[in-house]
């Protein structure tokens, strides 16, 4: 099993006066926003996983856990700064902000599968707060607040502790499941499957390399072989 985080922050934009959305700039104060606060759409998110399939590809892993981005600038944008993060004092916005981001988790998880990565599973991108939260969203953005940093991108130690503690069981217990469902599967089948290679029959192999043996020598009935003396 392997945890591969991705997409951290890249799916937080701004709108430019023009209607494009842009990353976030850098000054010597960090990084800064300069409009309304935009979460990647689906068409952006595509493109980004286009990039990422070849180092997915590389994971050689029996199970990925891929995590997700968590929310940011839910309570609170950039900085103070006219013209920043305009949008994160109206109405509703917390509750929209983090709706986006379980958005993006689940498009997530259809653009791997569409784009042929496997073996994976990713998991919830708010498995950061505490175990009794209830499941509304009012509830969850309420349990959220004590648990980021005043930058409004990081969270607090416990918010990374439980974060931490969440993946660990989460991907156990998947990891697990999937075992015993393959394990399951192997012997469903009743049949012990047996794989050509280089001209034996062996109990080990993979499917690609499967064909069927082809039969040297003269004679009727006998199959034509592309090496046999005429
Ligand atoms: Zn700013």
């Amino acid at each position: 099993m392997c945890y591969v985080a991705i997409l951290g922050n890249s799916i937080f934009r701004f709108e430019q006066e023009d209607g494009n959305l842009a990353l976030p700039f850098k000054t010597d104060k960090g990084y800064h926003l300069g409009g309304e606060v935009r979460i990647i759409g689906k068409e952006g998110l595509g493109k980004l996983l286009d990039g990422l399939k070849k180092i997915l590809d590389k994971v050689k892993s029996d199970l990925k856990v891929v995590v997700p981005p968590v929310p940011r600038y839910v309570f609170g944008g950039c900085c103070e700064k006219p013209g920043h993060a305009t949008n994160v004092r109206s109405e509703g916005y917390a509750e929209k902000v983090v709706s986006e981001v379980q958005g993006v988790r689940k498009e997530l998880k259809e653009g791997l599968l569409k784009r042929g990565i496997d073996k994976t599973w990713v998991s919830g991108c708010l498995d950061f707060l505490d175990k009794e939260t209830k499941e509304d969203q009012k509830s969850r953005v309420d349990s959220m607040r004590q648990l980021f940093q005043k930058d409004n991108v990081h969270l607090t130690v416990k918010g990374y502790a439980n974060w931490a503690d969440r993946l660990w069981e989460e991907g156990q217990d998947r990891h697990r499941t999937l075992t015993r469902q393959r394990l399951q599967s192997n012997r469903g089948t009743g049949v012990q499957r047996k794989y050509f290679w280089r001209g034996f029959m062996s109990e080990n192999g993979t499917v690609r390399n499967h064909q069927k043996p082809v039969f040297a020598g003269r004679g009727r009935g006998r199959k034509y072989h592309p090496y046999a003396k005429k």
